[in-house]
């Protein structure tokens, strides 16, 4: 199958010449990195050889100690060490206050979250782009040289303001972003799904806290995420929590001290990991003797596992279809090691799920795959994929209407540009205002920004060309810019929304669109009527004005009561009444343009004739 290709401006190289470039899997407890060497795609090491580098960030007060080093303070210094940062990425200060059990202080900033540190104030845009510039470093020092840029992985579900965050966050950590790319886009990468068919996957991804589960469609070279779910309490811990208590229960432990509380946690958890490929597992405590086999500890955690598989069935109603739609699983996050949790995903998908790439790594590999395309180290014929906008881009007209200029499911980065023109004689300003949503009204759909372009030269209404171009990059932001294309005036922004829609407002805007469409059509009608009407009675003003003693008393008298019966019924009636009286107010004027129009033409040939008589002297 042919598959969508873009090229990136500044980004084709010289034969032979490779780019390097990085994927990052930037996680809430551990981030990635990964590259592709000589065609095959590494996990980067640290000077430990670790590969994993723990997303926690502490801030004494004069250094920076990031992952390992840092989780050293957990303890020792917690209010100033800053784990779970992705959860604090593009949300409002009251929207972080309502995240529990946070040993750091949070303040107020404008209505967005800092982080009170030892090294003053920081923003979750600093803290994030202290963990990035580390994972950029240790890139650097593996591959030898700069990195061309990183693509850096994100939730399905993040919204706007949370990308924009994110970008910020690599930009100043120095890291070019070649894209962000989503996080199950990542993992279909990793399986190489976008080189077979086109068909519906699903991602099933049980991390250490968190579940998710994305449905992505792959169509046409895109993926798009037909629905997400999950549950931000959710994961490895918990089998872990079941595996404690039933050894507090089953050895009667009491009074248990913080250390021994730990140190069974501990256990728990590298038995839950053992039962993963064996039958039993042991430890002891106490000099107690502790044991479970897989079939108990499949018994005990069977609700949390039909947990997971209720999300999953809900994601795919969510999406419109049936667990037979579904082409391939693929298992993300170290809990889908757990054998119980491939068998009854596979049972309730009635196929073998996707798991030979080991769960943890699986979206850095993607993320590195698609920085390779995206550095440009890979010939014309491969796959750069691309996302879709969710909902339609546009301006306000006149009469609050909203003219789409980008419609919503069309494939991302595109520039599109569309001429307005102006609607008043001598108007030399315009008010751009940018909107996102699929009704037609303005105040059905969302406002995303707005800017001015001035400096427009006098001329009669509808002579200037504006083009608007809008230009949504890869990652979903939007330019916006406005130039007069006769006298060269331009103008332009860049749109960063403070918050983003959620899902559900999401959701909503577009069933609106359909709910509504009829009501919206003739509102549309009545609304560009109106502008109509009112464009014709201003010219005609204008030409009364300039221009009344060309016309006879009867002929003013009959302009003037049709003008009056428009204006009398113009914010009243329907589309149908009001463009009758329009035409009639034009059919009546219609020999007063004439006679204008006559006389222009004859005083510009009065001019004409005294040149060329004057030429001839
Ligand atoms: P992640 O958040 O994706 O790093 O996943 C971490 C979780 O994966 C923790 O709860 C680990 O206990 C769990 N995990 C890692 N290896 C295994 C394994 N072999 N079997 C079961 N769970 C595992």
């Amino acid at each position: 199958m042919a598959l969508l290709q873009i090229s990136e401006p500044g980004q084709s190289t010289a034969p032979h010449r490779h780019n390097l470039a990085c994927g990052i899997d930037l996680g809430t407890t551990n981030s990635l990195v990964a590259s592709v060497m000589s065609g095959a795609t590494k996990l980067l090491k640290d000077t430990d050889g670790e590969v994993i580098l723990p997303s926690i960030a502490h801030f004494s007060g004069e250094e920076v100690s990031i992952g390992k080093e840092a989780l050293n303070f957990a303890i020792q210094d917690p209010s100033n060490t800053i784990f779970s940062i992705k959860r604090f990425m593009g949300i409002s200060y009251d929207e972080a206050k309502a995240i529990k059990n946070l040993p750091y202080d949070l303040v107020n900033l404008d209505g967005s979250v800092g982080f009170k540190t030892a090294m003053g104030v920081l923003t979750p845009i600093e803290v994030s782009s202290r963990i990035l510039n580390s994972l950029k470093n240790r890139a650097e020092k593996a591959l030898g040289d700069e990195l061309k840029g990183a693509v850096i992985t994100v939730p399905a579900y993040f919204n706007d303001a949370q990308r924009q965050s994110t970008k910020d966050a690599a930009k100043l950590a120095g890291i070019n972003v070649l894209r962000l790319l989503n996080e199950p886009t990542a993992a279909a990468i990793a399986y190489g799904l976008e080189t077979k068919e086109e068909g519906i996957h699903a991602v099933y991804d049980l991390g250490g806290g968190t579940f998710d589960i994305s449905i992505l469609s792959f169509n046409r070279g895109v993926f798009e995420v037909m629905s997400t779910g999950g549950d931000s309490s959710l994961g490895g811990d918990d089998f872990d929590n079941l595996i404690f208590e039933d050894c507090v229960n089953k050895l009667a432990l009491q009074n248990l001290s913080a250390s021994q509380i730990q140190i069974i946690r501990q256990f728990a958890k590298s038995s839950k990991e053992q039962l993963s490929t064996k039958d039993v597992a042991e430890f002891e405590i106490d000099h107690k003797h502790y044991q479970i086999t897989k079939s108990d500890f499949e018994a005990m955690t069977e609700d949390l596992v039909k947990r997971t598989l209720r999300i999953t069935k809900r994601a795919l109603r969510d999406a419109g279809i049936d667990t037979q739609d579904v082409k391939e699983v693929i298992m993300v996050g170290g809990s889908t090691r757990m054998s119980v949790i491939r068998e009854r995903v596979g049972e309730l998908f009635k196929k073998p799920v996707l798991c030979s790439i080991n769960p943890d790594e699986v979206v850095a590999k993607g993320a590195a795959i698609q920085a390779n395309v995206l550095a440009g180290n890979k010939s014309k014929d491969d796959v750069l994929l691309l996302d879709v906008l969710p909902l339609s881009l546009g301006l306000e007209t006149m009469g609050g209407l909203v003219e789409k200029v980008i419609h919503r499911n069309t494939t991302i980065p595109i520039t599109r540009a569309q001429e307005f023109t102006t609607y008043k004689d001598g108007q030399t300003g315009m008010g751009i205002h940018v909107y996102q949503g699929e009704r037609e009204l303005t105040k059905d759909c969302r406002s995303l920004g707005r800017f001015e372009l001035k400096g427009i030269p006098p001329m009669v209404a509808g002579r200037a060309r504006i083009l608007v171009e809008f230009q949504v990059d890869a990652d979903g932001l939007l330019s916006v810019s406005a130039k007069e294309e006769t006298s060269g005036v331009k103008s332009e922004i860049v749109i960063k929304p403070s918050y983003g829609l959620s899902d559900q407002e999401m959701e909503k805007m577009l069933k609106d669109s359909v709910v509504f469409a009829q009501e919206d059509i003739q509102l549309r009608m009545l609304q560009e009527q109106r502008v109509d009407a009112n464009r014709t009675i201003e010219a005609i003003d204008a030409a009364l004005e300039a221009d009344q003693s060309l016309l006879d008393k009867a002929m003013l008298d009959s302009i003037l009561s049709a003008r009056k019966d428009l204006s009398l019924i113009i914010d009243s009636t329907g589309a149908d009444e009001i463009k009758e009286a329009t035409q009639e107010l034009e059919r009546v004027s219609a020999k007063f343009v004439e006679m204008r129009m006559n006389q222009s033409i004859m005083s510009a040939m009065k001019g004409h004739r005294i040149d060329e008589f004057n030429d001839q002297l």
